[in-house]
């Protein structure tokens, strides 16, 4: 029997694929690339963005065309399903249930049940539950030197642009003892680039206070354990949310050397009243003093944020006040969205009001800010070392390619293939907007 699996989405969907995999090769499946011999084809998807649901609408039309013409198959849909999306497939594909829902999934399979548990009905309690069963399950990674470790699912914020808390639930925390052995056997395999994953990386451990440890003290462990282990690799974490970013989550960031001092901290908008009616539960104040506290801690460090434009009724100052920010913290990438609502968000209720061009215009605006600030930054490199995790080849013939710790893609001359996946320094000896040129040292 064999199985083909679509993944579409963010990198937790990504890391959900692999657990799945693992859960359906147990049931005596084999994996193919080629749906046509599948026995059971399945898509891991997000339906909050409109891309992807159009994507899977597509793929099920020909499954399904397929199945009418050929032969017979099962087919199934999993992910970050919004309620109502979930009704709409189920005329569609054969089953569609909760990535928690899983467990049961043997059982839907063999009695044709065609929907799993509803999960918004179910307590915190009930989804750490099932939760706990999932990241229990071996853990496939996309690839050879770079991993993902899910550390919570869920969101509490309710952000008014996200449906996130709807389709995934409220926060859950994995265990602790599990993350750290999920790091070591990464580590003791290979892998040299490990991001802890989850929507609210630290507010880790809140939904379990006294049972479970901080989000600090678990890089901590990390940390130490990265000390001990005398291998060089890398532990990142995405992403956290400005309101919970305490100072001794970026004291245990700078006291271990494999935790990268790389931070990804989301604005979305640099406008406080804007702030409010995202319901981002912080200010402008309150984000300046975490980027301060970044820059005194993790001098090193570099910065990404997510930044949205034209959400609903936002005005050219408000827009202004983003440009601002952009210039006072200094960007080094900023992932730039224009907004579009997300069926299911709170704010798909309230008028889209700012016209697509103007969108564009303030996208184009402040990717132009974007570039000068982040330019300033590989600007400096030059001259100065750096130790690169190198991750493939480069565009540009003859060029391999690799990140600094910050993230920061740099190319140099080299055909060794043996060196990816692998650490080397070299001198930049000259930079662009976003990457830099460098050589072996
Ligand atoms: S955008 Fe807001 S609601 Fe959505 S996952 Fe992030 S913090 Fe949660």
């Amino acid at each position: 029997m064999k199985y083909h699996l679509v993944t579409l989405g963010c990198q937790m969907n990504i890391s959900d694929s692999g657990r799945v995999k693992s859960y359906i090769e147990k049931l005596g499946y084999e994996s193919t690339d080629n749906p046509h011999e599948a026995d059971l084809l399945g898509v891991i998807a997000c339906s909050v963005r409109q891309k992807a649901i159009d994507k899977v609408y597509n793929l099920i039309a020909v499954w399904n065309r397929q199945k009418a013409e050929r032969r017979n198959f099962v087919t199934f849909l999993t992910g970050c399903i919004l309620p109502d999306d979930r009704e709409k497939f189920l005329k569609s594909f054969d089953m569609v249930f909760d990535m928690r829902d899983l467990t049961n999934f043997s059982k839907m399979l063999s009695e044709k049940i065609h929907e799993g548990t509803y999960y918004p009905k179910l307590s915190r309690e009930d989804q750490a539950y099932q939760m706990d069963y999932f990241w229990k399950l071996e853990g496939r990674q996309p690839d050879k030197f770079e991993a993902f470790v899910p550390i919570q699912n869920g969101c509490d914020k309710f952000c008014t642009y996200c449906a996130v808390p709807y389709t995934r639930g409220r926060e859950v925390s994995r265990s602790s003892q599990e993350i750290l052995e999920e790091v070591k056997c990464l580590v003791d395999a290979g892998f040299k680039s490990i991001t802890l994953l989850g929507q609210n990386v630290n507010s880790y451990g809140l939904d379990k206070k006294g049972k479970e440890i901080t989000f600090a003290q678990l890089l901590e462990l990390v940390g130490e354990y990265g000390d001990k282990s005398n291998k060089e690799f890398r532990v990142y974490f995405t992403s956290p949310h400005p309101r919970d970013m305490t100072v001794d989550v970026l004291e245990a960031i700078a006291k271990y050397k494999c935790l990268g001092k790389w931070i990804h901290i989301p604005i979305q908008s640099g406008d406080t009243e804007m702030l409010k009616r995202m319901n981002r539960k912080y200010d402008i104040e309150r984000y300046r003093s975490v980027i301060h506290s970044i820059r005194t801690i993790l001098p090193t460090a570099t910065i990404f944020t997510d930044i949205i434009v034209g959400f609903t009724g936002e005005t050219e100052e408000e827009f202004m006040n983003t440009r601002r920010a952009m210039k006072e913290f200094k960007y080094n990438m900023a992932f730039i969205a224009m907004y579009s609502p997300r069926p299911g968000a709170k704010s798909s209720e309230w008028v889209d009001d700012v016209p697509k061009d103007e969108k564009s215009r303030r996208y184009a605006v402040l990717s132009n800010d974007l570039k000068e600030v982040a330019s300033q930054y590989t600007a400096q490199m030059v001259g100065k070392e750096y130790r690169l995790l190198v991750n493939g080849h480069d565009r540009l013939n003859g060029y391999l390619s690799g990140l600094t710790e910050g993230k920061i893609a740099v190319r140099f001359k080299s055909d060794n293939e043996l060196l990816i996946g692998n650490f080397v320094n070299v001198r930049i000896i000259k930079s662009s907007d976003f990457s830099a040129e460098g050589e072996l040292v």
